[in-house]
């Protein structure tokens, strides 16, 4: 473990940009922290924190040099990854046919900072789904081998957080390039670093730093313990998947779909969800054409549309297909839940519908999970 004061996180940047990385980061904007490029540490969201709930999401201006004091916002790191959207192919009339020109993208260089543990594990998960499958997707392959990950511990969980019960938090555990703790006692502001990669030490090699002593890695442990202490909400995920896959005509989900909108706002912020749909534009003239991919949502009726039918036509269908799918289906899919407890699709649902609350329901009343079904 090593040590580096405030004054070396700044530098971070200028070394991180000599070899090549655009820096992303979180930053105050709209009223919410975003991620977006940054210049400087000056521009992260210096002494913001904020207040979490079903369906609510203020930030709070504190009197603190904290850079990293507040939990998840609305955005995600897969945006990086897998863009919302992008062009796939150009075609131009030649003659009788079309010439197709292919997208040649120029791989961006990201350097992400302050990367939550719930967060990077659900980069593995995305990870599981587009790198190690039967099929890879070359575009968030070659951005997610370029990247390199500055992961931050969290020490302010919001109200609507479960990492702990999902096992993905509040401590980050890899894979990044460099961990840090945020310290701030006092006049003392410094990090301590862990570093998991060549990458991330050669990093720290061009950073002014010292070897931690064994009283700021104690420390740095106090404050995860504290973290996971105050997790906002919990969810009992040891039988989940046999929970819901026993519940399937529960009462609970005719209570939820009275309530919810199918906005999709829950699967844009989520950070696992994955879906995506192709679209064909054509230009008036009908000498161009274009194929763009976009991020697109199981809430919508027609990504449910097969062979003539849909075959979720009601919300009910639609939200119950989205929970199973993130608590259970995704388990036997992928081999691993595909949710990881960051509670944005509690924050983000206008009507504040709550993923764990319902999970409860179910639970409290419905067909036990166990005996296990194998
Ligand atoms: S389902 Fe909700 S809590 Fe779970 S990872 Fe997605 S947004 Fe986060
Ligand atoms: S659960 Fe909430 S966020 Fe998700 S589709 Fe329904 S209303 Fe929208």
């Amino acid at each position: 473990m090593q040590v580096i004061d405030r004054k070396s996180f700044d530098t971070l940047f200028d070394v991180l940009r000599a070899r090549g990385f655009e820096v992303i980061g979180p930053l105050v904007r709209d009223g919410a922290v975003v991620y977006d490029h940054l210049r400087s540490a000056s521009e992260l969201p210096i002494g913001w924190t904020d207040q979490q709930a079903p369906g609510t999401y203020r930030l709070i201006k504190q009197d603190s040099a904290a850079l990293f004091g507040y939990s998840v916002g609305p955005h995600s790191w897969k945006k990086f990854f897998l863009p919302p959207t992008h062009r796939l192919w150009r075609s131009k009339r030649s003659g009788q046919g079309f010439k197709i020109t292919t997208e040649d993208e120029k791989t961006p260089r990201y350097a992400f900072i302050g990367v939550r543990g719930c967060e990077l594990q659900a980069i593995s998960v995305q990870d599981q789904v587009f790198l190690r499958g039967p099929c890879t997707e070359p575009i968030y392959r070659s951005r997610r081998e370029a990247a390199f990950i500055v992961a931050v511990n969290c020490n302010t969980p919001g109200g609507n957080c479960f990492c702990v019960s999902m096992k993905t938090g509040p401590k980050v555990t890899g894979p990044f390039d460099l961990a840090l703790t945020e310290v701030l006692q006092g006049d003392d502001h410094y990090f301590v670093v862990e570093t998991g990669s060549e990458k991330g030490r050669a990093v720290i090699a061009d950073i002014p730093h010292r070897p931690a002593g064994s009283a700021e890695v104690a420390i740095s442990e106090k404050l995860a313990e504290q973290a996971a202490a105050k997790m906002g909400r919990t969810l009992d995920s040891a039988h989940i998947k046999e929970l819901l896959y026993r519940n399937l005509e529960h009462p609970r989900w005719d209570d939820v779909a009275r309530r919810c909108l199918s906005c999709t706002n829950c699967t844009l912020v989520c950070p696992t969800c994955f879906c995506t749909t192709v679209e064909d534009v054509t230009d008036l003239s009908g000498e161009h054409a274009e194929r763009w991919r976009r991020w697109d949502s199981c809430f919508t009726m027609d990504f449910s549309y097969i062979h003539g039918g849909y075959i979720r036509p009601t919300v009910k269908a639609r939200y119950r297909q989205w929970m199973t799918h993130k608590l259970a289906s995704w388990i036997d899919q992928f081999g691993t839940s595909g949710c990881v407890g960051c509670g944005r699709c509690i924050t983000w649902c206008p009507v504040g519908i709550d993923i764990t609350a319902e999970a409860k329901a179910i639970g409290a009343d419905g067909i036990p999970a166990s005996p296990v079904i194998e």
